[in-house]
């Protein structure tokens, strides 16, 4: 993989990709591979924004039941299949577990229902022969098998557990770098230290960006046919370097994860509900509150993902004290038997998502 700079500024390409995140690589990658002739830009390091700083669970759409999304679960059941097929070696398949508790919607009965719904969406889950990246069907624990895979504790109500399969990536950085040299391979030319710095027009149609090396200060035109705007958080800011762009602005949320020093569970991953109500418009079956996934990670553990609205330039977000005493404060209420403490706390995740409308108070509209 070579960083040509010559090259993106005399070629006129088919796509240009703003931003080196996993959504432009995963772009820029497949449109490379079909033939396009694709250049991407990235202003930092490839992953340097969001896609460095994930919960490294490869979501299988369990979630969009609620919703009878059918359409974008048989989606995120495709790509989980291709990632555990592709990447065998940076994917691994993870059980999660969902305590259940009283007879309505999170009691063992709703729940077996919806693992068994689950299971028929996702009936062609598996794309390997290798019997270790399989994922089992989900199915209803006994609570005494629950204490046992998660000896830290369990919420006093708890009368089992829904355990289901998803997948976790072992190292997403290096699944990044794969992605971008795979991409290179294809015949996508890519660089980093290249933020956008304005937009160029023909014939009043965006025909691809200007931008700086990172390196030299120089700047140069990167002609495409298509421009994609893969920027994350800075969407908007992209936007707005064409003063003939007129959108809403994309609400933003903070996320933020804990890497803990300390192994909490090492089988499979739990899944905690917390009293933070979630305004989810696209509920069909429930109007669900935040759940926060504690997984087994390398020798300790991760916890996410917290959100809090943020109203603020992209550009401004800095992680404050008061973001982590509002999540300390979150997971101690919803898993007080975990005593956290911040002595555990060896890393901190922390980067803005594109969220949905929030309703103006402090409640989280994105999800991860
Ligand atoms: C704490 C946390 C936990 C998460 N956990 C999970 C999880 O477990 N599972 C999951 O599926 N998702 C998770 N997510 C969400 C996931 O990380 C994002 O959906 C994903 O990384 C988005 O990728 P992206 O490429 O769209 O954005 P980003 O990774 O943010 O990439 C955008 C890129 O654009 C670049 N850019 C910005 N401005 C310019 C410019 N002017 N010129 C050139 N480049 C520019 C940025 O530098 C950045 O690298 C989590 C997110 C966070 C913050």
């Amino acid at each position: 993989m070579k960083r040509n700079l010559k090259t993106l500024a005399t070629e006129t390409f088919d796509l240009v990709v703003v931003g080196g995140g996993v959504t432009g690589l995963a772009i820029a990658r497949d449109a490379a591979m079909r033939g396009l002739a694709v250049a991407l830009v990235e202003k930092d390091d490839f992953g340097a924004g969001n896609s460095s700083n994930s919960l490294k669970i490869v979501h299988g759409g369990l979630r969009y039941l609620q919703h009878l999304d059918f359409r974008r679960m048989r989606q995120s059941i495709r790509e989980r299949r291709i990632l555990l097929a592709t990447a065998p070696h940076l994917v691994k398949p993870l059980g999660f577990l969902l305590p259940t508790h009283g007879h309505g919607l999170r009691g063992r009965l709703a729940m077996g229902v919806a693992l068994a719904m689950n299971d028929l969406v996702a009936w062609d889950r598996d794309a390997t022969t290798d019997p270790e990246r399989r994922l089992p069907g989900g199915r209803i624990l006994s609570l005494s098998r629950c204490r046992e895979l998660v000896p830290m504790g369990l919420p006093t109500d708890c009368t089992g557990g829904a355990l289901w399969y998803d997948a976790q990536m072992l190292d997403s950085e290096r699944l990044l770098v794969s992605m971008a040299e795979s991409a290179s391979e294809a015949g996508a030319a890519l660089a980093n230290h290249a933020p956008v710095c304005g937009l160029l027009r023909r014939h009043g149609k965006i025909a691809g960006v200007t931008v700086e090396d990172g390196e030299t200060g120089e700047r140069f035109p990167l002609r495409g046919l298509l421009t994609v705007n893969a920027a994350g958080a800075c969407l908007d800011s992209i936007l707005q370097l064409d003063p003939g762009i007129r959108v809403a602005p994309q609400p933003l949320s903070v996320a933020m994860n804990l890497v803990l020093k300390r192994p909490l569970l090492r089988e499979v991953g739990l899944a905690v509900s917390t009293a933070i109500s979630v305004p989810d418009p696209e509920a069909r079956i429930r109007r669900a509150e935040r759940m926060l996934f504690i997984t087994p990670w390398r020798q300790g553990s991760l916890i996410g993902t917290f959100h809090l609205p943020f109203h603020e330039p992209a550009e401004e977000f800095c992680l404050s004290r008061h973001h982590l005493n509002s999540f300390l404060q979150e997971v101690r209420t919803a898993m007080p038997w975990a005593a956290l403490s911040e002595d555990d706390i060896g890393l901190i995740h922390a980067g803005l998502l594109p969220s949905l409308a929030t309703t103006g108070h402090e409640s989280p509209g994105a999800r991860v």
